[in-house]
């Protein structure tokens, strides 16, 4: 059954559950924070069902505090991030595939929905061994309004783009 209603937000997605939105290790989401959009949802619901074998989230929401707490930790980290916005997804990448192919089933996926392409990120978390271990990908540009309206203008404008972020 399909749980996703056509509401902006959802709490999970046809073949994503909540515990691995909303990973355990971020004791400080408020209840109200456990959504995500539902077009991120989508695209990664139709990535699972065109792969047809395992994709892992390693990353869901965030809350403030968990993001600042990666961030004293040293992580890299974005002040205004997708993840604590509820807009994105970090999925790793499967042992048969590249980042690049991962970046393209996601872009595919959110075609085949008719879906604006997603802004999606791995260039800047490649290590020596070429291929990123994660893809990043959001809907940004599908955050209300009223969120948006609060960012400063840089943010606005890079959430509102499509394509590769950075
Ligand atoms: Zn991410």
């Amino acid at each position: 059954m399909r749980s996703i209603t056509n509401s902006l937000w959802s709490q999970s997605g046809r073949y994503s559950s909540h515990g691995e939105l909303y990973p355990d290790r971020d004791i400080w989401l408020l209840p109200e924070e456990k959504v995500i959009l539902t077009c991120t949802l989508e695209i990664f619901d139709q990535a699972r069902e065109y792969y047809g074998r395992p994709l892992k989230i390693n990353s869901g929401r965030r809350s403030q505090k968990y993001q600042d707490l990666l961030t004293k930790k040293g992580y890299r980290t974005a002040k205004y991030s997708p993840h604590v916005l509820g807009a994105a997804l970090d999925v790793d990448v499967p042992d048969d595939m590249t980042d690049v192919d991962l970046a393209k089933l996601l872009r595919d996926s959110a075609a085949a929905l008719s879906y604006r392409v997603p802004r999606i990120g791995y260039l800047q978390y490649r290590g020596d061994q070429g291929s990123s271990s994660f893809v990043h990908f959001d809907c940004a540009w599908n955050l209300p309004s009223e969120t948006l309206s609060k960012l400063p203008l840089n943010v606005i404008t890079a959430y509102t783009m499509e394509g590769l972020t950075w």
